[in-house]
């Protein structure tokens, strides 16, 4: 399988870049680190006349500690935010999905930008990216605009991106005092596989030790990332114990709308969203708990 003959055009701005995609609509697309735009250019699925590169514009690419919380740029590779100190210190959850995603050199290559503007209902970053309440910043030349991830998405490989707009980076709040957040996944292989099923959650605790707020999100079970609000009125005001968590994980398994693929069957997924919700509910709560002590 080769990639189509295609026009590569390398931009140093966002002006230039989305210049271009302007000029060659519908047929232009964004180039990040490629590790999914190519292998959908080999396999036919995009159809793409012109790659628009923004891999030279440097102001895309790092994590920065600012009033909002933390930016991470749209180019920041998957390993660089695994690595980055910021995460590790502010934003810890995350690293449960960057850790587990792909093998090294794909995440040597894949940014976050890619991550959540490809769309793919089993992408990883999405779920856990929800629970923790982050927005993505899009550019045009009309303006920028922030999106929260729920209005983002519009099913597979879409999103409420116009055709000029390039994502520039993604914002992730502070963590709430006595919040804790988890991602639990399940691939076929340890390496290099992607979710069959995942399920992120983030429980905050009040003083008495009771879950003030909650938050479930599943990924690969439906077109977008699968917001469970019935989980949350299962847990909130509740004291956590394992009844209560297979309450939530039944809530979850309820609301997962799954398909049968070659990775497994609608089924077996929707066993598989009451075990991992069930793990980063337990993963979310000691986190939750450490954050109070
Ligand atoms: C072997 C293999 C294993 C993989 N395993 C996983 C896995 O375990 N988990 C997982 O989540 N993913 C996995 N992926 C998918 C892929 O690596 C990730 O989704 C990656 O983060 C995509 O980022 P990218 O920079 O390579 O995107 P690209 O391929 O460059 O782009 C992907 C899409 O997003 C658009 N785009 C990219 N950046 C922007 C931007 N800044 N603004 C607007 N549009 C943009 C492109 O136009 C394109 O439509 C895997 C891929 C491969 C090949």
């Amino acid at each position: 399988m080769h990639v189509p003959e295609v026009e590569m055009h390398a931009c140093v701005t966002l002006e230039d870049a989305s210049a271009l995609l302007t000029r060659y609509a519908p047929r232009a697309r964004v180039l990040a680190g490629g590790t999914d735009l190519l292998v959908d250019l080999k396999t036919g699925r995009a159809n793409t006349q012109h790659l628009v590169s923004i891999s030279r514009i440097g102001s895309l690419r790092g994590v920065w500690a600012t009033a909002e919380g933390l930016r991470i740029g749209a180019l920041t590779s998957i390993t660089r935010l695994h690595h980055s100190n910021l995460v590790r210190e502010r934003c810890a959850p995350l690293r449960d999905a960057t850790g587990q995603m792909a093998a090294p050199q794909i995440r040597n290559m894949a940014t976050v930008g890619g991550n959540l503007a490809c769309a793919v209902p089993c992408a990883d970053l999405p779920p856990i990216l929800t629970v923790l309440g982050a927005e993505v910043v899009a550019w045009s030349p009309r303006g920028e605009r922030r999106l929260p991830l729920p209005q983002f998405f519009l099913g597979p490989r879409r999103t409420t991106m116009e055709s000029d707009e390039i994502l520039t980076a993604v914002i992730v709040p502070p963590m709430p005092a006595g919040f804790g957040a988890a991602y639990a996944r399940f691939a076929l292989r340890e390496g290099n596989a992607i979710a069959v099923a995942a399920a992120a959650a983030g429980l905050r605790l009040d003083g008495e030790g009771r879950i003030a707020d909650a938050r479930l999100t599943l990924g690969a079970v439906a077109p977008v990332p699968q917001t469970v609000e019935l989980a949350r009125e299962v847990l909130v005001g509740h004291r956590p114990d394992e009844p209560l968590f297979e309450k939530a994980a039944a809530a979850a398994e309820l609301a997962a709308r799954p398909i049968s693929d070659v990775r497994g069957s609608a089924e077996f997924r929707r066993r598989l969203v009451g075990v991992l919700t069930r793990r980063a509910l337990d993963t979310a709560l000691r986190r939750a708990r450490e954050a109070t002590s």
